[in-house]
């Protein structure tokens, strides 16, 4: 079976004084759990190095929340999949939604930023989603369908690719799909992945995002075809974060 992946991804909050709550989180994790299950963290670049030092020995990984798909160059402001691994990032998060729609990424810059990840040796989480008005044309499986064909890269493997199902409209919002729409949405992911990857879909971890919080966690993570979550504001606090990953 896939292993379950609880991610926090924190966006644009922390400063210092942030990195205690990556410690109460390693310290809120019993060994029985992270036996069964993998836990990261994506904090701001400005932090990654003070996490990777708070989780050294730990089960926690660290990750990026975005990068540069090229190694090194011109590029006034960004960080490559090279300059992530230095840190000890093991994960990046691609093609958010907040990266598409605040920095107009596209599929095809998803697929580039997919390829810089797995040339550094890091996992990719390749984030789909529809917005809201996407669902109610009844357009949903299309767009993340569509996603996904163009933003995994060929010969993408377990090992260096994460699938994040996250609708634009569950964001940020306390407002989640039915279980039986994410059931719809990953199984025809899972799908999906089987044309471009073959054998190797059935072994991609496919995560849920968007107001995951711990009194919706165990439903949502008990969905078929939901191998983990990709959570926002709850990973903020060690307590929800941790309520969550009690989950499994
Ligand atoms: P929330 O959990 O705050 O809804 O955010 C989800 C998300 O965007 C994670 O990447």
């Amino acid at each position: 079976g896939r292993r379950p992946l609880i991610a926090g991804n924190w966006k644009m909050n922390g400063l210092r004084s942030s990195v205690p709550v990556v410690e109460a989180i390693r310290d809120g994790l019993s060994p029985e759990l992270t036996s069964r299950i993998d836990v990261l963290v994506c904090p701001p670049s400005t932090l990654i190095s003070s996490c990777v030092a708070a989780v050294y020995g730990s089960a926690i990984a660290i990750g990026g929340q975005n990068l540069h798909a090229k190694a090194s160059g011109a590029f006034t402001g960004s960080i490559s999949a090279e300059m992530l691994a230095d840190l000890g990032a093991t994960y990046v998060i691609v093609g958010h939604s907040e990266r598409r729609a605040y920095h107009h990424e596209t599929d095809d810059g998803v697929h580039a930023k997919a390829l810089g990840a797995r040339r550094a040796g890091l996992c990719g989480i390749i984030c789909v989603g529809e917005t809201q008005e996407e669902r109610e044309e009844g357009r949903t499986l299309d767009i993340v369908r569509a996603q996904l064909a163009i933003g995994v890269p060929k010969g993408a493997k377990a090992s260096d690719t994460v699938i994040a199902y996250e609708p634009v409209w569950a964001i940020g919002t306390g407002l989640t799909p039915t279980p039986a729409d994410i059931a719809e949405v990953h199984a025809s992911l899972r799908e999906m992945l089987g044309q471009l990857i073959g054998a190797e879909a059935a072994k991609v971890r496919i995560l849920y995002g968007g107001s995951v919080k711990p009194g919706n966690a165990r439903e949502l993570m008990a969905v078929e075809n939901v191998d983990g979550a990709l959570v926002g504001g709850a990973s903020l606090v060690a307590s929800d974060f941790l309520g969550i990953a009690a989950a499994y």
